[in-house]
């Protein structure tokens, strides 16, 4: 690739800000970089359809590579972002041990938020949360290897309640998604397929510290998708709050005192957020708070105190109590694309960022639902509709809006799923790798041995090579080598 002098956009984050933010400059005179932990653009909130294998990964996760394939000025390099350097404006990043530092002119920040454990970062070994790919394919082993699980003690006449106990943990649009969905599994999917238990008789917890379900929905919708969950026979605990998680089950103290262990070997995280680690960073270098989310306050045009090259949006920011969700994080990434175009063609500012807010919506089980728009609340299949046509229209890619429509009439049509399979190591290979003390990169070569780029070289060796290399380009040139004597003989080309 050469370089140019054009002026320099990197991109950390390939999620709704990242990639639309990346879209919004196609036409901008610029060079982007996107800079992402993942090889995907994901659709967050799909992923329980994946953990509940209605959907693979691949229809709510397409390549952003691909994604971006047709846009000339972009390009897509994997990393995880472990530094921003204001000052220098430069960007490091690492991926398997290997280092790239890159360099920017505007910076666009992206990179979302984690799970929150409250303070209490070991439940997610026994209760994953729900935030990418990985999350989703371990809790659909969890989930499906638990109802095996159960089959197997049952034939041998243990007790299997624990298995058979499911627990959700936050009772906001995913754990009620969640929970709505591993009803649906065990009360109408599953229930033909196993002999020795009657999959019917799970017990599908839906837990919350708030006092309703759905608490931003507001109380007559909350109300509403409390009953319909019940229906699916969903047990509520609210005003519960999780003390304690382990392999076999979790702790619940309630308001009035009571503390109840609950035994279950599959349960979910779906309550609270906590702002990419990049927030503080940033924050540290320009003095910019940061919320008890580690959110980061930014100015009324998205930009960092100090520094108006640097644009950060979506779950990262605490601006105007703005929600984490996917258009914040759209109109913010499209504002600051159009900043940027606005300075580099010398057109005054913008007025500062407005979020308009086009409704909220929760999906509780098939043809059920809700929805906020504006002053209006729906209900029923009317806000079910609008849930499958909004997520139709904003799942990337044309091949994947038309597998998700097919996969959402198996299941809705048919009670059936799709996207049962599930491995092992989709349910172990995290805690394996949280054993390595350097992850992955443990299991890989040295970046050294391979990365010219990066070896130091000293004069011997550069010498060696040096002369290796000659002598290979003297056997290709001699014809000694096979690929030149064959092309010129007229004959295919075998290699040398
Ligand atoms: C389960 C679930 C369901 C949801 N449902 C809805 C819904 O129904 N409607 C709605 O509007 N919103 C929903 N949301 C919220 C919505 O998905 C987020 O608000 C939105 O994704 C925020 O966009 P973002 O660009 O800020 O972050 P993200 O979309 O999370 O993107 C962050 C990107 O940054 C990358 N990244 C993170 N750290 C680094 C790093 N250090 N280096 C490099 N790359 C990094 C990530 O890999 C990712 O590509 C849901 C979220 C979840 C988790």
């Amino acid at each position: 690739m050469t370089a140019t002098t054009r002026h320099k956009v990197v991109v950390i984050g390939s999620g709704f800000g990242g990639l639309f933010g990346t879209k919004a400059l196609r036409r901008a005179d610029v060079d982007v970089t996107v800079i992402a932990k993942t090889t995907h653009h994901l659709f967050q909130p799909l992923l329980y359809q994946v953990a509940t294998g209605i959907l693979s990964e691949g229809e709510i996760a397409p390549p952003t590579r691909e994604i971006l394939a047709g846009q000339d000025n972009a390009r897509v390099i994997l990393g995880e972002v472990t530094d921003v350097d204001l000052q220098a404006r430069t960007v490091t990043s690492q991926v398997l041990g290997r280092e790239t530092v890159t360099h920017y002119d505007s910076l666009l920040v992206a990179a979302g938020a984690g799970q929150s454990y409250f303070g209490n970062d070991h439940f997610a070994e026994f209760a994953p949360g729900m935030k990418s790919i990985d999350d989703a394919l371990e809790l659909r082993g969890r989930i499906f290897g638990a109802f095996e699980m159960a089959e197997l003690g049952a034939t041998r006449g243990d007790d299997v309640e624990h298995l058979l106990t499911f627990v959700v943990v936050g009772a906001g649009p995913t754990g009620v998604e969640m929970a709505g969905q591993i009803a649906e599994l065990a009360h109408r999917t599953l229930n033909r397929d196993f002999r020795a238990i009657d999959t019917r008789s799970s017990r599908i917890i839906l837990i919350d510290a708030a006092g309703q379900v759905l608490p931003p929905f507001g109380e007559r919708l909350g109300a509403k998708t409390h009953a319909e969950l019940e229906k699916l026979g969903v047990e509520i605990m609210l005003g519960a709050m999780v003390t304690d998680v382990d392999e076999r089950g979790l702790e619940v103290k309630f308001k009035d005192g009571r503390i109840e262990r609950i035994s279950s070997v599959a349960k979910i995280w779906a309550a609270g957020v906590q702002a990419s680690p990049l927030g503080r960073t940033l924050s540290e270098q320009t003095g910019a708070p940061l919320d008890r989310a580690g959110r980061i306050a930014v100015n009324p045009d998205l930009t960092l105190p100090g520094h108006p090259e640097v644009f950060v949006v979506g779950d990262m920011i605490a601006l105007d109590n703005l929600p984490g969700v996917a258009q914040v994080a759209i109109q913010g990434a499209k504002y600051a694309a159009k900043e940027i175009r606005n300075r580099l063609e010398g057109k005054p500012p913008q007025e500062p960022f407005k979020y308009f807010d086009k409704g909220s919506m929760a999906i509780i089980s098939r043809f059920r639902a809700v929805a906020m728009v504006g002053k209006l609340r729906i209900t029923g299949v009317m806000a079910w509709l609008m849930w499958l046509v909004v997520h139709l229209v904003y799942l990337t890619g044309f091949k994947n809006r038309v597998s998700a429509l097919m996969r959402w009439a198996v299941t809705f049509v048919s009670n059936d799923r799709s996207e049962r399979t599930t491995t092992e190591q989709q349910i172990f290979a995290r805690t394996a790798l949280a054993r390595l003390r350097g992850g992955a990169a443990d299991l890989v070569s040295d970046p050294g041995e391979y990365d010219a780029g990066r070896v130091e070289l000293d004069d011997t060796r550069r010498q060696e090579l040096e002369a290796a290399a000659a002598r290979e380009a003297q056997l290709t040139d001699s014809g000694a080598r096979g690929v030149r004597t064959e092309v010129e003989r007229g004959s295919s080309v075998s290699g040398a």
